[in-house]
């Protein structure tokens, strides 16, 4: 399956609305869609109607639906209305709650509803969206579409729980889960690992015999992250190659690229940002705001300091894409942010997806010290030349986590 064999290295998107442009007009930039369950509930039609359209195209990406289930994990005293779609779509109302759950909460018989949901959901994806917004979405691919075509998700990812740990009664559930889920379903069903954090995630997958697996730590920014914690994810990861199980990560961003090298297949990451996802879900306002991927530092930046940055010295933010055009940083509008981050990553891949560890690490050291050189040249304020520094901080600390 795509999301375990592509090479060098499988580049799925997750898909929100506003990213339709990009997930049309990039489709050679990325291998597979990850759709929220969240958002597939909640707009049955919309995102139905738009996923399952693009699946029928002769170069169409398969696409995943993710459940979304430590959603249930937590109290939601603030649920969405994505939130309540997707418990309803589940058949339990009750999972969205005021209160944290108990893992107790759960018996056999509860879990058995969310599983049935969650398989019929998936095995009629392709007919729920209307002729009409079919018809829709058709014209705005402008190409004609055979409802034939489309695809039904690529497998099922089965409802899941974050755990801790193997002693987690969170991890017993999300195995009770899997097993309920495949026991129904006629397509295969890929098991997704959600580690409480890095430190989990070995047991956790020594624990499954399944040859393809999901990984997904918990809150895992690689720009942040200590040099142990990425240390501890490569050789979870690696120790998952050696077992002949194949990882894909949920989420990831350039650093997941470079686990490439301890076996890592593939990773998926959300247009323009969501290289990395906290299980408990955090009270947001809105959409992050727009970021500039600075493909040397393999990072996103606010724009700003991007344009401060290329208009001292234009080599510095240089991507080469052809969505940029020369133009600077703050002078891209929305979808040309977007899918210049998404022809970026494709790039990285290209260019990484087959380099030793050992030689990433050194190419990681060898542009910190060239960015390190060129901001200490610049004209800068010292509070922006400072930004920037930080912006790179995390190269050093990516190459010692993979040596
Ligand atoms: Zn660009």
């Amino acid at each position: 399956m795509p999301p375990f064999t592509i090479d060098p290295f499988s580049h799925y998107l997750g898909y929100l609305a506003t990213d339709q442009e990009t997930l049309r007009e990039l489709l050679d930039s990325y291998n597979g869609l990850i759709v929220p369950g969240t958002i597939a509930a909640w707009q049955q039609q919309g995102t139905g109607g738009f996923v399952t359209t693009l699946s029928a195209l002769p170069q169409a990406p398969p696409y995943l639906i993710d459940p979304r289930s430590p959603l249930f994990q937590q109290g939601l005293p603030g649920a969405k209305a994505s939130h309540v779609a997707l418990a309803d779509l589940l058949g339990d109302p009750g999972l969205v709650q005021i209160r944290d759950p108990s893992p107790t909460d759960f018996d056999d018989q509860r879990l058995s509803v969310i599983a049935e949901h969650w398989v019929e959901f998936n095995t009629v994806y392709t007919d729920l969206p209307s002729d009409k917004t079919l018809d829709k979405y058709a014209r705005r691919l402008k190409e004609p579409i055979a409802p034939h075509n489309r695809q039904a998700p690529e497998g099922i990812l089965p409802p899941y729980f974050a755990a801790s740990g193997m002693d987690d009664d969170w991890w017993e559930l999300s195995k009770v889960l899997f097993d309920l889920t495949e026991a129904r379903a006629q397509i295969p069903c890929y098991r997704v690992v959600c580690a409480q954090d890095s430190a989990a995630l070995d047991e956790l997958l020594a624990d499954v015999d399944d040859n393809q697996v999901v990984v997904w730590v918990s809150g895992l920014d690689e720009t942040k992250a200590e040099v142990s914690a990425l240390a501890t994810y490569r050789e979870a990861i690696a120790a998952a190659t050696s077992r002949d199980q194949k990882t894909f990560a949920l989420y990831g961003g350039f650093f997941s690229v470079l686990l490439r090298g301890a076996g890592l297949r593939g990773s998926g990451h959300g247009v323009g940002f969501s290289e990395h996802r906290e299980w408990r879900e955090l009270p947001a306002s809105g959409a992050p705001p727009a970021r500039f991927y600075w493909r040397r530092a393999h990072r996103f930046v606010q724009p700003d300091l991007a344009q401060n940055l290329y208009e001292q010295e234009p080599s510095i933010t240089d991507c080469g894409c052809p969505h940029c055009d020369g133009r600077g940083p703050i002078e891209l509008k929305y979808h040309d942010l977007m899918k210049h981050s998404v022809w970026c990553r494709d790039q990285e891949i290209q260019t990484f997806g087959g380099v030793a560890p050992e030689a990433a690490a050194q190419v990681l050291r060898d542009e910190y010290d060239a960015l390190e050189a060129q901001i200490g040249e610049l004209r800068l304020l010292p509070a922006v030349r400072s930004r920037a520094r930080t912006q790179i901080a995390h190269l050093p600390r990516w190459a010692d986590a993979l040596s």
